[in-house]
């Protein structure tokens, strides 16, 4: 008989997941709390982008929608970084043809539900809101918008409802269950560059626009309709941050002193700035992932890390694929899949929230550091030398699929001991892409890292 799955949360990764599914045979019903966004709007004169890198497409590519997808993505090849003078330097995110993709997180989202619509084996019902689950039988519970509630029963049920997870939070009732919830004490708002009249970009487009100001910065990604969606990132409590920042004067004081180029993009920053919440960032860290080997954890709902490498969505459809991979591997014996695909994906989650957490500090104070720029640009130049012995960590991170994060996080530490001593040697401004410095920092790669990437 037809074995049959409940995935909770329609989103990016719930959707593909279900997709995937449908396709090794299962039966799957894809509960959504919140209404059908094609059908009412939801993300209307509301464009979310996110940047979708490498990983995120090979899993795509799983079910062959990656180059429909890519239509819609626009290529970042590079930090576009404003410093405060109103410099502007271009920071490759890796070698040539190397790109992160901007792409709508609500239009991703759509698109699989399109492809999800089209399977015949995967009924979707949104305005259902789980509220209960049976951990043993994977029965669950949900909340149907106008009607009574209604009880489903399936084989097996994932939970991809996102960071605020109703099935990762009825598991705190189940033994051994271990939670982590760490707040970071940065927050965000979302701003808009409009397009020219013409609908051209006012910046230049395919780059990742940065204003790094060390304990704050202003990020922006270019949109199809030639508009930006921008993120300011700043703490919550402190100086400055969302908290002191409450009269009008000050907050156009603060984006004359810190954004003034950006000023003459922005659409209407203070206001925004004065009319926003600003929405908090947190850590979310568990164990297991499964239970009773019936219901699993996938996505944020099983790691919600923050957006500073831009890994979240490219995790959890990662999530997905390994699988796709196991299902084929286990031959579709879940007693086996389940408990294989936590050990394989638990240290990896890990390993992004800890480089993602990071990665603020490089992204907000480091790259706009002339020492930053320096060490980023001779690992550039040694591992176009020697590319079998270093890929650098934005690389293994973001352009290697094949490089486990957990491993990339490992060979991460280990190069930067070895630039930490680069970086010390005399001189090394003037002198870094000479031959000598070339020579001593492939002797001390070699040293650390072996035959590794
Ligand atoms: C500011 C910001 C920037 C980001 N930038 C990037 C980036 O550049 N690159 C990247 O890869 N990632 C990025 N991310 C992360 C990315 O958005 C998430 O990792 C991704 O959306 C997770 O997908 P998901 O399907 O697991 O969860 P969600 O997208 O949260 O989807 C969960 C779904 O479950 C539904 N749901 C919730 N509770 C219930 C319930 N009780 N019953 C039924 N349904 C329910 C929700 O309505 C939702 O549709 C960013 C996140 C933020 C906040």
């Amino acid at each position: 008989m037809q074995e049959s799955f409940t995935v909770v949360g329609g989103g990016p990764v719930g959707t593909l997941l279900a997709i995937l599914l449908a396709r090794h045979g299962y039966k799957v019903g894809l509960y959504e709390g919140r209404p059908d966004s094609r059908r009412t709007s939801i993300y209307q004169g509301k464009s979310i982008n996110i940047a979708l890198s490498d990983r995120g497409w090979a899993s795509l590519e799983k079910i062959g929608v990656g180059a429909e997808v890519r239509k819609q993505a626009i290529p970042m090849t590079h930090r576009a970084v404003h410093g405060s003078d109103g410099s502007l330097t271009a920071i490759p995110y890796g070698g040539d043809g190397d790109a992160i993709w901007s792409v709508s997180r609500g239009g991703i989202n759509e698109h699989l539900l399109d492809i999800a619509d089209r399977e015949d084996s995967i009924r979707t019902c949104f305005e259902h809101r789980l509220v209960d689950l049976d951990f043993e039988t994977a029965t669950a519970t949900f909340a149907v918008a106008g009607a009574d509630q209604r009880i489903v029963q399936s084989d097996y049920l994932f939970g991809a409802d996102g960071a605020h997870s109703k099935v990762r939070r009825l598991a705190h009732r189940l033994p051994r269950f271990s939670y982590s919830q760490t707040y970071m004490p940065q927050c965000y708002i979302e701003l808009n560059i409009p397009a020219n009249s013409d609908g051209t970009h006012q910046l230049e487009k395919n780059a990742l626009h940065i204003w790094p100001r060390k304990d704050f910065m202003l990020i922006a990604l270019p949109n199809p309709d030639g508009s930006f969606t921008c993120t300011l990132f700043m703490n919550f409590a402190g100086e400055p941050s969302f908290e002191s920042l409450t009269e009008r004067s000050d907050v156009e004081k603060f984006f004359a002193q810190h954004f003034a180029d950006a000023l003459d993009y922005l659409e209407r920053p203070v206001d925004v700035f004065l009319e926003k919440t600003a929405a908090p960032l947190f850590l979310v860290q568990v164990f297991p992932w499964s239970f009773n080997c019936k219901v699993g954890l996938i996505g944020d709902a099983a790691h919600a890390i923050v957006p500073f490498y831009g890994q979240g969505m490219n995790c959890g459809f990662e999530d997905c694929a390994e699988l796709d991979r196991l299902i084929t591997k286990y031959d579709h014996d879940w007693q086996q899949i389940f408990p294989a695909y936590e050990n394989i994906r638990k240290p990896n989650g890990d390993a992004i929230a800890e480089l993602s957490k990071r990665n603020f500090v490089e992204m907000s104070d480091l790259s706009g550091d002339s020492n930053f720029q320096l060490r980023k640009k001779i690992e550039a130049r040694f591992s176009q030398l020697h590319p079998e012995l270093w890929t650098p960590l934005y690389s293994m991170v973001t352009f290697s699929p094949d490089i486990p994060y957990a491993e990339a996080l490992r060979i991460g530490d280990l190069q930067n001991e070895v630039m930490d001593r680069i970086m010390q040697l005399p001189n090394i401004e003037k002198d870094w892409d000479t031959p000598d410095v070339m020579q001593e920092l492939h002797a001390l790669a070699t040293k650390k890292l072996g035959d590794q990437p």
